[in-house]
């Protein structure tokens, strides 16, 4: 008996194989396990880790450092499809270039936990085979509701046939209706291409053509979609995709906001008759579970998403957009850094498939690669239908404010006036939040600053709060200065937008003004809520943060006020100048999708500005060129890489020390430059003291190689974490 029971587990044993398990850990690497039949990577597996049991992935083969003995046996997971394989290698690809732990990139793949469990079957009602004597009135609508067949819940049966659930439950009992098991989830709706199709303008259809071509084909090409707001590139890419639906392809399209979603989900179901799924970090659990599974196994068509979403389980992806592709925000800061723009681009250089990267103001880097035939260069240079470009005006801020201490010039108070009358409306834009940044006391001269960060304390008047805009710490405005004790001579320095409205309802006590920031707009739906208002019109004056600059069309919109356009700063950051203009540019384009002609008038102290002058022109490709020809001489990206390198640690000078004693072992190398370290721009943060180093090198200097061997050659303290950012956007 006991014979009999062993036999076929030593069998099992002979043929079980040593595999490489990656765990969603940022552990060195894979982890040896045995496991039962030799299976493909990408299968999912249940492996013991320690006490508990860790969800895996077979990823290649085992690497012998454990002996036999002692290898523990992983079980594959029943029922899951596997991960695709080029999924796995490009998990190991975007590891390996930002030097990131394979498993810490994993854990990204299988944020959605819940989705390798077993699905749970719900419990419905539908109409059995008994029909009991007597029927109530209640009864009989149950009855009647139930007729078409379909099966219901308890609850939503009760609601539908407006009747108590007990109604329903005495007609279980009867045998009126009878239990079914229906599956976790409803299916999706399967977008079609077919539902409304635009006509296409002849640039527009040139361009559709063009990624069509690379569909049908299925080969890796990128294009940068390139046209003015309005030139009509989502009505374009719209036409991509229901190409790659006809050929029964999955399609992702990466935005970078989920802020923004909602109005494109909308329009994308005018398209194609339902919207697309979704993915991003404010899903429930469940609709997570929903989505990923039907990723997995290839029922969702299209996925809209942020970021995160590069990193689903599509079996056959055949296109992915980005929109908006100059955006920041497709940068990832913490955790794993990386660039989603970028790293979609080596997804789809993986999968095989066409990308294309769409944008008004691309990046410097994809205007690079597009204007040298790297990527195809699609252009649209015309807007669809009658609206017409907004006229821009700079102010000069050092002549046109009437005193200290305002923000309003005369010529922008006038046009406020002007649209006001003319029953238009009017958008003021200042890329800062709250009342002032900057609170001094002046007496003593002392700066409010956060307890754990270096930076300044934010005041919020409505609040009568002082916030830190980094780490969140806040606290109430203090009475008298903290330093010298003096009372009342704490003073606000420079706007925020509370302050702006401050002074336009002064000047425009009739005016209906909203303020439009993340602190006034707590998520999507007020968002919506005010973006609604504004496009009613029961708003005259949105005063607004980046917040109100992206894609939203007002048709009674007709002025754009930009309070302060030299906030962008250049904290020696090479690519500052790039982001004002775009966001300049984008704030300004929301005054031209009126019927109406719109102004934009754009308040500076340095009008003679390259950034200044090229958003007065309209010559943006001129602009392009001499910011081009800047980066090349200094050997910027694109025409160089960097690094960032940044030591953070709560024990300061164990974090300098640690900073001196890294640059010191630089291996020196052709073609690379190490500069730092220095205090990072916030060399506090969150009670964290923060060194950085800066490496430059040549651009065709394998830039992981070199800082690989040299983390290797140094041994820095637990207590101090080192940090690479490859490719950084951000000096902070
Ligand atoms: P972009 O993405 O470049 O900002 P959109 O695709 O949003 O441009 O187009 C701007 C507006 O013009 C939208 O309202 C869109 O529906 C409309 N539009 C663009 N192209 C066409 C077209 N070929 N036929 C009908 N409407 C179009
Ligand atoms: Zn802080």
């Amino acid at each position: 008996m006991k014979d009999a029971a062993l036999k076929p587990a030593m069998a099992a044993m002979q043929h079980a194989t040593r595999v490489g398990v990656l765990l969603p850990l940022p552990l060195a690497g894979p982890y040896d396990y045995r496991i039962s039949a030799r299976l493909p990577r990408g299968t999912l597996v249940s492996a013991p880790l320690g006490p508990r049991e860790a969800l895996g992935v077979v990823w290649g083969e085992g690497e012998g450092k454990v002996s036999d003995a002692k290898l523990k046996e992983a079980v594959p997971l029943e029922g899951i499809p596997k991960l695709p394989a080029s999924l796995c290698d490009f998990i190991d690809w975007l590891a390996n270039y930002t030097l990131t732990p394979q498993g810490a990139v994993l854990a990204m793949a299988l944020r959605s936990r819940s989705a390798f469990e077993p699905e749970v079957p719900r419990i419905a009602y539908a109409r059995g085979p008994a029909t009991p004597a007597r029927l109530s009135d209640g009864r009989k609508r149950v009855l009647e509701l139930m007729a078409d067949g379909l099966a219901r819940s308890v609850p939503s049966i009760a609601e539908d046939a407006n009747v108590s659930s007990a109604v329903v439950r005495g007609l279980i009992d009867a045998g009126a209706l009878e239990e079914v098991e229906l599956p976790e989830f409803n299916p999706l709706a399967c977008p079609d291409g077919n539902i409304a199709p635009a006509l296409l303008s002849r640039e527009q259809e040139e361009a559709t053509n063009s990624i069509r071509e690379d569909i049908a084909e299925g080969h890796f090409a990128t294009s940068l979609l390139d046209g003015v707001t309005g030139s009509g590139k989502t009505e374009t890419y719209f036409e991509a995709v229901a190409e790659a639906l006809k050929r029964d392809k999955q399609v992702l399209i990466l935005l970078p906001e989920i802020a923004l979603t909602v109005q494109f989900l909308d329009r994308f179901a005018e398209r194609f008759g339902c919207r697309p799924a979704e993915w991003h970090s404010d899903l429930s659990q469940k609709e997570r579970k929903r989505v990923y599974r039907a990723v997995m196994n290839g029922e969702a068509k299209v996925v809209v998403g942020a970021r995160s979403a590069l990193f689903l389980p599509f079996p056959n992806l055949g296109l992915i957009i980005v929109d908006e592709e100059h955006e920041q925000a497709y940068k990832q800061e913490d955790g794993v850094i990386y660039h989603a723009r970028d790293m979609a681009v080596v997804r789809a250089r993986i999968e095989n498939c066409p990308i294309v990267l769409a944008s008004a103001t691309p990046s410097i880097e994809t205007f690079v690669n597009a204007s040298s035939g790297r990527y195809r260069w699609l252009r649209l240079h015309s807007r669809h239908g009658v609206a017409t470009m907004p006229v821009v005006k700079l102010i000069d801020l050092r002549h046109a404010c009437a005193e200290p201490g305002t923000w309003l010039s005369l010529p922008l108070r006038e046009a406020i006036a002007a649209t006001l009358a003319s029953g238009e409306q009017a958008m003021l834009f200042l890329n800062r939040r709250g009342y002032a940044p900057l609170t001094l006391c002046e007496a003593c001269g002392h700066k409010m600053t956060c307890r754990d960060c270096s930076s300044w304390l934010v005041e919020h008047r409505y609040h009568r709060r002082l916030t830190c805009h980094h780490c969140g710490y806040t606290e109430p405005t203090p009475a008298n200065c903290p330093q010298c004790g003096a009372a009342h001579s704490l003073i606000a320095c420079g706007p925020g937008v509370e302050r702006v409205a401050e002074e336009f309802a002064s000047v425009f006590p009739q005016a209906r003004m909203m303020i439009a920031s993340s602190d006034t707009m707590h998520g999507p739906l007020e968002t919506q809520a005010a973006i609604r208002a504004m496009a009613k019109h029961e708003i005259d004056v949105v005063i607004g943060t980046q917040i109100v600059a992206k894609g939203h069309h007002f048709p009674q919109l007709t002025l754009v006020g930009v309070i302060d356009a030299d906030l962008g700063g250049s904290d020696g950051d090479v690519r500052a100048r790039e982001r004002t203009f775009q966001l300049l540019h984008q704030v300004s384009g929301r005054a031209d999708r009126a019927e109406k002609p719109g102004f934009v008038l754009i308040q500076t102290r340095n009008p003679e500005d390259a950034v200044m002058k090229a958003l007065a022109s309209g010559d943006r490709d001129s602009f392009y060129r001499q910011e081009i020809e800047y980066r090349e001489r200094v050997q910027a990206p694109p025409f160089g890489r960097l690094a960032a390198v940044i030591l953070s640690g709560a024990d300061g000078e164990l974090v300098r020390d640690a900073g001196r004693v890294l640059a010191k072992a630089a291996p020196s190398a052709r073609g690379i430059k190490i500069w730092g370290p220095t205090p990072a721009f916030y060399h506090l943060l969150r009670g964290q003291t923060r060194e950085r180093l800066l490496v430059q090198a040549e651009r065709n200097v394998d830039v992981q190689a070199y800082l690989r061997s040299w983390f290797d050659a140094v041994k820095i303290p637990n207590a101090v974490r080192v940090t690479a950012d490859v490719d950084p956007v951000s000096f902070f």
